[in-house]
């Protein structure tokens, strides 16, 4: 890889097409700021409907071209598995990139980016497993069969909060299977995006099977959505940017596959041990700030143990180390944008216009170093209902409710009245309890006794308005493939 963090500070990125780094014909350029002092680093291109068209050409042009469309499976796969081991190579780079871009903890993100080739391992054994079926047909001499193909050019569009490991899920798959792709990461951290696609080069991906168009969501975004060249959009961002980018591919009868936001809830029953329970129900709302798309920012707990839980929930808040997210110490690191901490600061107050009661944080960290940039502390708002309009939007903050309950079927009542379904978790020493949250609640994932631990070998999504269509798991052949039917009489 030749662009290191060091290397990129000052500079203007190109966009990635057909192989090569090309100036963006729309002539704009966007910065893209450290959200530890609040200042620019670098410049991305912000792409036009024209750098789309040449993108979307791009990969067309790969999907079709015998060096990509004939080459064995085998052979595809070995280059999934030759960008894993530059990926582990280069991880440390990449992880220093996207905490420069999103104020994530290296120590989290050196541990994505070390666990990442191995996602890329697993799915490039896709790459000679994709087979179709024979089906009988009532009538004698003849042969039916689905053929299973790839689908052409898939197009991408990324958050800020993870960029490349979001991304794994679905662009290793993809290129294991045959397709080719036009990545458009988030305008507030592509320089993750753009090294990868200098690895996909490196690994020897033929030009154009790996195309990155960088740009604001209004102006890149919306011209690739509205693209028809496109065979399925993956989209992995907020429920109101799903929506509009559904309502784009639906004019061109595009189909999606969506990971969206959520407001999932965190249930505590009485009979747990609360210092091991407020552990977890503080990593799974607080971890990177509180901006993971499963956080857990709505805690229920069983009224007889609500008092002593709260305690123990704010004395654990209150050691909460806020800082640089270099520092080995740090617990919590800012929020990625400017507009996410002014976001933060008022569901916080309209939570206590409402009646919450302010337990814990509330405020920007005062201590030196942390004044510049877009910090915020952990906040427990107690006393809380599930009816307040901070219980019903997704924050992408660090900030929890909580709210008791008297029996099983009022806290599933609550637990379920979200417009989310993205994840939930139960903690209980009672596995009848927990299995029957587990069949009730609405979400596509359940944690008991855990949060937040997740594996690439299992399919998983959010229900609701949090998304639709599957990623992980041997599922996602079937969602980066399309069927054709040949019928043969002999
Ligand atoms: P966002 O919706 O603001 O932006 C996501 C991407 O969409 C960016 O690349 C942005 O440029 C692009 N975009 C914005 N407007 C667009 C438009 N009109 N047309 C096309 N593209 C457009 O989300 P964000 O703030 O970057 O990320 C945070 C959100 O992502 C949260 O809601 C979080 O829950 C969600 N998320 C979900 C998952 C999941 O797996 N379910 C994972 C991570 C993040």
């Amino acid at each position: 890889m030749h662009t290191t963090c060091r290397s990129l500070e000052g500079t203007r990125r190109a966009l990635y097409i057909g192989g090569r780094f090309v100036e963006p014909k729309s002539g704009r350029y966007i910065p893209s700021f450290d959200p530890t002092t609040a200042e620019p680093w670098y410049e991305l291109a912000d792409a036009g409907p024209e750098d789309v068209d040449d993108a979307v050409a791009a990969a067309r042009a790969a999907f079709t071209d015998p060096a990509w469309r004939r080459m064995t499976q085998s052979d595809r796969g070995k280059l999934v598995r030759r960008l894993a081991e530059l990926i582990l190579a280069n991880a440390e780079e990449l992880a220093l990139m996207e905490t420069r871009d999103n104020g994530k903890l290296i120590k989290e993100m050196r541990a994505q980016m070390r666990a990442m080739p191995d996602s890329y391992t697993y799915f490039a054994g896709m790459a000679d497993k994709l087979q179709g079926d024979t089906i009988p047909v009532n009538k004698l001499d003849m042969l039916n069969f689905n053929l299973r193909e790839p689908l052409g050019v898939v197009g991408m569009i990324t958050p800020w909060n993870s960029p490349l490991m979001l991304l794994t899920g679905t662009l290793a798959p993809c290129l294991a299977i045959g397709n080719t792709v036009v990545i458009k990461p988030s305008e507030h951290a592509t320089a993750s995006t753009l090294a990868l696609a200098e690895l996909v080069a490196e690994a020897g991906f033929p030009a154009g099977v790996v195309n990155v168009v960088t740009g604001n969501g209004a102006t890149a975004g919306e011209a690739l959505t509205r693209h028809p060249g496109i065979a399925k959009f993956v989209f992995t961002g907020s429920t109101e940017t799903g929506s509009r980018i559904a309502a784009n591919a639906a004019k061109n009868l595009v189909p999606c596959q969506m990971e969206l936001g959520g407001k999932s809830p965190h249930v505590v029953f009485g009979d747990v041990d609360i210092e091991r329970t407020v552990n977890g129900v503080v990593a799974g709302v607080f971890a990177a700030a509180g901006q993971t798309c499963v956080a857990g920012s709505r805690c229920f707990v069983e009224a007889s143990i609500y008092d002593r839980f709260v305690e123990a929930l704010v004395a654990r808040t209150g050691r909460i180390a806020v800082g640089h997210p270099m520092e080995e110490a740090t617990d919590i690191g800012p929020l990625a944008l400017s507009a996410q901490l002014a976001k933060v600061e008022g569901y916080v107050a309209s939570g206590l216009r409402d009646g919450a009661r302010l337990a814990a944080g509330g405020k920007r960290p005062q201590a030196a170093g942390l004044d510049k940039g877009w910090y915020f502390e952990p906040t427990v708002l107690a006393d809380a209902r599930n009816d307040m309009g901070f219980m019903r939007e997704e924050i992408f903050g660090p900030v929890v409710g909580v709210v008791p309950f008297a029996s099983e079927d009022e806290m599933i009542a609550m637990a379920n009245d979200t417009r989310y379904g993205l994840a939930s978790g139960v903690w209980t020493s009672d596995i009848d309890r927990a299995m029957r949250f587990a069949t009730r609640i609405d979400a596509g994932t359940v944690w008991i006794n855990t949060y937040r631990a997740a594996a690439y070998m299992s399919s998983n999504g959010g229900f609701k308005q949090s998304g639709y269509g599957r990623r992980g798991g041997f599922d996602v052949m079937r969602e980066f493939s399309r069927s054709k039917n040949v019928v043969i009489d002999y």
